[in-house]
């Protein structure tokens, strides 16, 4: 297993909850230190709650990553109670269903500021942290939805999750001479705390889908960052993983009945 994570400075955003309280539950369970930064103070106070009861040393920031201010801020935090970010996971999101005929542009651009923005001015923030660590990781959670597949209701956010890639090409490489890999990781279906208000049709439909015959976890999420985060993964950078049981893989209907 790899463990070259232990002892270094993880933050997460969208920690509180989810595929990023899975993230950071991972990574404290291969010995990181983290900070999680969200924007509600009950749900990241309860995260850290969980996490430390396992034993991981936890920092909370409350901020919205759409604002450079908070994501600075989120980045003080971290170096102030861990003394360096090693690694960023840029995984805040927000994912509100609405069909194109009826989306407004505060909808609009509620998705592309977390999304979008929210990534771009978090690695900013941690940007001289982690040249300083020599050993810098910037992993986004990216989806399947945009950058593979559509899905109605997600025009907007699709198109978030297909403009976070083209970020971390870029960002792979203005920061390569920094020594900072930034890559993404690409989920399928995970099951999050949330999932439970789509409802069990939706829950039974899409498994369905999913050549391994079910929905994924936010640890599998999790151990393909731990991964990129590793020493071991240090010659990766501007790449993605996609986690997702295999959904993007049949061409059709039929290709899922032929197995
Ligand atoms: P979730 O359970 O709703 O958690 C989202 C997290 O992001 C929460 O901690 C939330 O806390 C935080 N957040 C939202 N907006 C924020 C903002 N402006 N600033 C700071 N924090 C913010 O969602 P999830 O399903 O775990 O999704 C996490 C990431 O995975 C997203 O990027 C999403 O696109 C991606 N993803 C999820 C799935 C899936 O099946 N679940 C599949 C593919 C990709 P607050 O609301 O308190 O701020």
């Amino acid at each position: 297993m790899f463990t070259s994570v232990a002892g270094r400075s993880v933050v997460v955003t969208g920690g509180s909850k989810g595929i990023g309280k899975g993230i950071a539950r991972v990574m404290a369970g291969a010995g990181a230190n983290i900070t999680i930064g969200a924007r509600d103070e009950g749900a990241l106070a309860a995260a850290a709650a969980d996490l430390a009861q396992e034993g991981a040393q936890v920092a909370t920031a409350t901020v919205d990553v759409s604002r450079p201010a908070d994501c600075a801020r989120l980045a003080q935090i971290a170096q102030e109670h861990f003394g360096a970010i090693d690694v960023l996971c840029a995984n805040a999101g927000v994912f509100p269903n609405s069909r194109l005929a009826d989306m407004t542009e505060a909808e609009v651009d509620y998705v592309l500021g977390c999304n979008v923005k929210g990534t771009l001015f978090a690695v900013q923030a941690c940007q001289a942290a982690l040249a300083a660590s020599g050993r810098g990781r910037v992993i986004v959670t990216s989806s399947i939805t945009g950058p593979l597949t559509g899905f109605p209701g997600w025009a907007h956010y699709g198109a978030s999750k297909a403009a976070q890639l083209g970020f971390v090409r870029t960002a792979a490489l203005e920061l390569a001479p920094q020594r900072i890999t930034v890559n993404a990781v690409l989920p399928g279906n995970i099951i999050t705390e949330g999932f439970a208000d789509m409802g069990e049709d939706y829950a039974r439909a899409m498994a369905a889908s999913i050549p391994l015959g079910r929905l994924g976890s936010v640890a599998e999420v999790g151990y393909a960052c731990l991964f990129l985060a590793s020493e071991e993964a240090g010659y990766i950078t501007g790449q993605t993983i996609v986690v997702d049981g295999g959904q993007v893989l049949p061409e059709s209907l039929l290709a899922l009945q032929a197995m």
